[in-house]
Order: C-alpha cells, then sequence, then structure tokens
C-alpha cells in the first residue's frame, strides 16, 4: 500500500490556473503575478471619492417666479 500523505502539491496559479512555478509561487510567471499585483494594487487605490454634490446646499437656489403666463 503506497498512499502517501495527501500534500498540497503546487497550487494552481490564480491567474490563469497553471501550476505555479515555485519561483513565482503562487503564481505560474512573473506575468501572471504582475497581473495579480496590479490587481492587489488597484483593489487598494479603491477609495471611495468624496461625493460631489453630495449635500447641495439649498437655501440660495430660490427660483424666481418662472411662471410666466
Ligand atoms: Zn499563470
Amino acid at each position: 500500500m503506497t498512499e502517501a500523505p495527501r500534500k498540497p502539491k503546487a497550487d494552481s496559479c490564480p491567474i490563469c490556473r497553471k501550476p505555479a512555478q515555485p519561483a513565482f509561487a503562487p503564481f505560474c510567471s512573473a506575468r501572471c503575478a504582475d497581473i495579480d499585483l496590479g490587481r492587489w494594487l488597484s483593489d487598494r487605490y479603491v477609495i471611495p471619492a468624496e461625493d460631489e454634490e453630495a449635500d447641495a446646499p439649498q437655501g440660495g437656489n430660490e427660483r424666481e417666479n418662472g411662471s410666466d403666463r
């Protein structure tokens, strides 16, 4: 009975699902690593921008009689 302990093999590249390379683990290549890094960075950079005109100060926006006729 040759049952080797199930140890997790090299994970698949999360980008292209190819077997990851130790040099680029957990990716298969520098390109995929770069892609993931880019995603990660862009994800970090996703900062909720301040809403423009979120609270429009209403008060000085009165219409002067626009009912003409
Ligand atoms: Zn890949």
